[in-house]
């Protein structure tokens, strides 16, 4: 790590960061919350207005994490917190169907074509979880490829990644994953049509699916290179194998109808979550009728859930889709333009080599000036700048996110004022990175 001091500026987040470590391991519950990746005191943060989060020291930060995507209205949108109480006052969870689910089960499959039917979970990782066990369930096949540094949250198989000694066939990356569960899963690189083709030519009939993210933001951002997708769809419809377009991240986020409705490729089945909760935990995986036939208590797929569909939630993520017009992914879009050109332009003044990588309004920084179309040429960047630079941002109050392989998020309340606040910010950070040694 880049040698980086951290101003002793958050005391009453070290004394909620060390009671947290004596009860949660490595004091949080989400791993890449514990800033190991930049050093310091994770901030815990207090509330959230708009585009800003106050943490529990009352500092004040311009929020460029947004939960991870979720608040693309920002914090505490009026409506959004309105439906919320009003769905709270009725009750919180009955286990049994309700008009919410309804509503925001259509919601979805009005605004995603190839969504003709819906199921709703309380996870992003059980959307792809249960996903995966349809296709197998389906097609009667084992086998699954996904791609090196797309990330489908923590399911067993979806773990694997190819290590340096095999060319194709997943090995368990985590301890507690099984050599068995993880060697259907073929993990292939990025954006390489051709490994795709040679996998399919050596497990012929074998492949369940091929799960992928629909423009992955989990190694920072790198889109598809142009019919890459397309490419897939049509290599799997060849094999009989379903395409499955994770969207948790890109999905009601890239546009009105996720990237789908940036790149038109037809998924077979679908993954979503983050902004369709609307802060809450509510995800969801849809696609084709014939193919969600499948799932219980219709067909013989098992899949089921004690919250899932629960109202509180239903209510926010519907609240916030009917909110999210063409006028508001026009805004989003923009001040991510705006910004996108200030980190660029701070880092071009202080010779700084980068790439400011962009999917619609997803962004993120890389520090190489070298292509990055994968999770290798993502890895060559001179990732200890970001470790400087996110330091600078946060000091002067702007909160990155802790890692130089996420990316960044902005809402719609991201007004002048807070591009503004992130225009002071950039010029030290950009010096800091420039000064920065391995
Ligand atoms: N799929 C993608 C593309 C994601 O980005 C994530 C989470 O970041 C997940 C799946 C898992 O979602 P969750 O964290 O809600 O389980």
């Amino acid at each position: 790590m880049a040698c980086v001091s951290f101003p002793y500026d958050a005391p009453v987040s070290q004394t909620l960061f060390d009671r947290a470590s004596l009860v949660t391991p490595g004091g949080v519950n989400s791993p890449v919350r514990a800033f190991r990746a930049v050093g310091g005191t994770p901030r815990f943060m207090v509330s959230g207005t708009g585009p800003y989060l106050t943490d529990a020291d009352g500092r004040e930060y311009v929020d460029l994490v947004c939960s991870w995507g979720p608040m693309i209205l920002g914090h505490s949108h009026p409506e959004v917190i309105a439906a919320v109480q009003e769905a709270v006052a009725r009750g919180t969870s009955f286990g049994t169907p309700g008009e919410g689910e309804v509503a925001l089960a259509e919601e979805i499959v009005a605004r995603i074509e190839p969504v003709e039917q819906v199921r709703l979970v309380s996870s992003g990782t059980e959307a792809t979880m249960s996903a995966i066990r349809l296709a197998r369930g389906f097609t009667g096949r084992a086998k699954v490829v996904k791609f090196a540094g797309c990330y489908h949250g923590h399911v067993d198989a979806l773990l694997a990644a190819a290590g340096s000694g095999v060319a194709t066939f997943g090995l368990p990356d985590t301890p507690g994953v099984t050599g068995a569960q993880a060697s259907d899963t073929i993990v292939l690189p990025y954006n390489d049509l051709e490994a795709v083709r040679t996998a399919f030519a050596a497990h012929p009939g074998e492949i369940a699916c091929v799960i992928t993210e629909a423009s992955p933001g989990n190694m920072g951002v790198v889109p598809p290179l142009d019919g890459f997708n397309a490419g897939l769809k049509e290599i799997c419809a060849a094999d009989g194998a379903l395409y499955i377009s994770d969207e948790v991240m890109t999905g009601f986020r890239t546009s009105k109808a996720g990237w789908f409705g940036v790149d038109g490729v037809r998924p077979d089945l679908m993954t979503f979550g983050k902004v369709m909760g609307g802060g809450f935990p509510a995800a969801a995986f849809g696609g084709r009728a014939d193919v969600m036939a499948h799932l219980a208590p219709v067909g013989p797929v098992y899949q089921a859930g004690t919250l899932s569909g629960n109202p509180v939630a239903t209510a926010a993520g519907l609240a916030q889709l009917r909110l999210l017009d063409d006028a508001a992914y026009a805004k989003v879009d923009a001040v991510s333009a705006e910004i996108r050109a200030l980190v660029s332009e701070a880092f071009t003044k202080e010779g700084v080599a980068h790439t400011v990588s962009a999917a619609s309004n997803m962004f993120s920084v890389f520090f190489t000036d070298q292509p990055v179309r994968n999770y290798e040429d993502a890895k060559k960047q001179e990732a200890f700048r970001f470790t400087a630079f996110f330091h600078s941002m946060l000091a002067q109050g702007v909160y990155l996110p802790p890692s130089a392989f996420e990316s960044w998020f902005v809402s719609t309340t991201h007004d002048t004022q807070a591009v503004e606040r992130i225009a002071a910010a950039l010029p030290a950070a950009a010096r800091a990175a420039s000064e920065a040694t391995a």
